[in-house]
């Protein structure tokens, strides 16, 4: 059962292991949204491999891929030598993307997690620019190599790194409900956006434009915070204006999480260097930079790594991207997305404890706080993790598989299959409002 397992793994897995701390089971089986554990007890998954599977587990048009592909007695690693079913994934991804950027686009595949991708943008953009440095911000999350803790504003874990890659700037990210600027609404991405014209505008400040600003359109492991339309809009003029290569990294938002194929297109702008992974390989590690065609001044070999032709990836990819557009489910995503925020947020005007709901389409975020009324040093609601994770718990023991997230470890996190039906929105939401009374009475 789950117990003999998970005690194995906890004799020989290494410290660092993350989510089966906080989720005590081993998964037997997989199908839609839904896990079976070894003891025969079925959860919701609304963690979804961190927000990896849009089809859900194990969908019919994935696994018909890739049975097939076994059968054509495909060759399973190229390296990056190219191959009939590579032409049809990028020939696919590129017609997903618009056209204003595809038309003219290069891609390069990257070695496969978000990470490897993160660091070819930068060491791209940093070719292009001559530049040294990065534009980042506070709660962005980026990976767990050196280079891309970095660049992360969330891990309280970098301190225990000597000597990361230096040269990164923190900006204020346009967290309306925790503005670092003490200002709620539009007001906080006004300001933030104000900040960076500021900082370059100012010799005194001894900022000079960096290579690149990276920027995720929703902050996923900072806590499901979307980035106002607009303050992404003025991103991208201000980047335009200093000749800051604006890299955005779609490796949690892509494929139609957000309610759109891309985040970014919710805002009309166009990215210098997008950065994609999790969702694009179908559940299969994949990932890949799409870029303009301008800015491809790499040398041969300027990023490399062995594991850039996983076939079965860009098969499961190919069918899994044509799922999405065939049958528009970030359309779905959007509609489930809105009706999921409704309900979360009829249970937030009868539970003070949940003091923000915010989300675009199926990137939803709960955040927990104190209803003692006391505040934090900036005069905010004081953050609750202890609650926050005492409502995973009983959404566990009830069978919903939730993440926590956040600046403080106190927003929950909902990143369900897209697919996800109206009814089970409906039951995830149940789920979610019994777990949180009983949490909270
Ligand atoms: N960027 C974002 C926005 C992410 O959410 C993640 C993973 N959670 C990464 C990068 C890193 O991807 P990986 O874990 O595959 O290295």
């Amino acid at each position: 059962g789950n117990r003999s397992l998970l005690e194995s793994q906890a004799a020989r897995e290494s410290n660092a292991r993350s989510y089966p701390r906080r989720l005590p089971l081993a998964i037997r089986s997989a199908e839609g949204i839904h896990v079976t554990d070894m003891d025969g007890k079925t959860y919701y998954d609304c963690l979804a491999g961190a927000g990896t599977l849009a089809l859900g587990h194990n969908h019919p048009a994935v696994i018909d891929a890739i049975r097939a592909a076994l059968d054509a007695k495909l060759p399973l690693h190229t390296l990056d030598i190219t191959t009939p079913v590579k032409e049809a994934f990028v020939d696919e991804l590129f017609a997903s993307l618009p056209a204003e950027f595809a038309d003219d686009a290069r891609i390069h595949f990257c070695a496969p997690t978000g990470a490897d991708a993160i660091e070819a943008a930068v060491k791209l953009a940093k070719t292009i620019t001559g530049r040294s440095g990065v534009f980042s911000f506070h709660g962005g999350y980026h990976g767990s190599t050196h280079a891309t803790m970095a660049l992360s504003g969330t891990l309280h874990q970098k301190g225990e790194i000597a000597g990361l890659m230096p040269d990164v700037h923190f900006l204020p990210y346009p967290y309306a409900y925790r503005c670092p600027f003490g200002v709620g609404g539009d007001d906080c991405q006004r300001l933030s956006a104000r900040y960076l014209r500021g900082l370059l505008a100012d010799p005194e400040s001894g900022v000079r434009p960096p290579a690149a600003l990276i920027v995720e359109v929703v902050q996923g492991e900072g806590g499901a915070i979307p980035a106002p339309v607009e303050w992404l809009r003025e991103i991208r003029r201000i980047t335009a204006e200093h000749g800051i290569l604006m890299i955005v990294d779609e490796v949690q938002t892509g494929f139609g999480r957000t309610g759109k194929l891309f985040a970014f297109e919710h805002a009309g702008i166009v990215p210098d260097i997008l950065v994609l992974s999790k969702a694009i390989g179908g559940s299969l590690p994949l990932s890949v930079l799409v870029y303009r065609k301008e800015f491809d001044r790499w040398k041969p070999g300027a990023h490399i790594g062995t594991f850039r032709g996983n076939q079965l990836a860009m098969a499961a990819g190919l069918a899994s991207l044509r799922h999405l557009r065939s049958e528009d489910i970030p359309a779905q995503a959007a509609a489930r997305g809105a009706q999921m925020m409704a309900r979360f947020e009829a249970l937030q005007r009868e539970v003070p404890e949940i003091g923000d709901v915010r989300g675009r389409g199926l990137m939803i975020g709960v955040e927990i706080v104190d209803d003692s009324g006391a505040l934090d040093a900036l005069g905010q609601p004081l953050a609750n993790p202890q609650l926050a994770t005492a409502i995973q718990r009983k959404c566990f023991q009830k069978g919903l598989i939730v993440e926590l997230g956040g600046r403080h470890g106190a927003v929950v996190r909902f990143l369900p299959p897209l697919i996800v039906s109206a009814a089970d929105v409906d039951a995830i939401a149940d789920i979610f409002a019994a777990a949180v009374r009983e949490a909270c009475a």
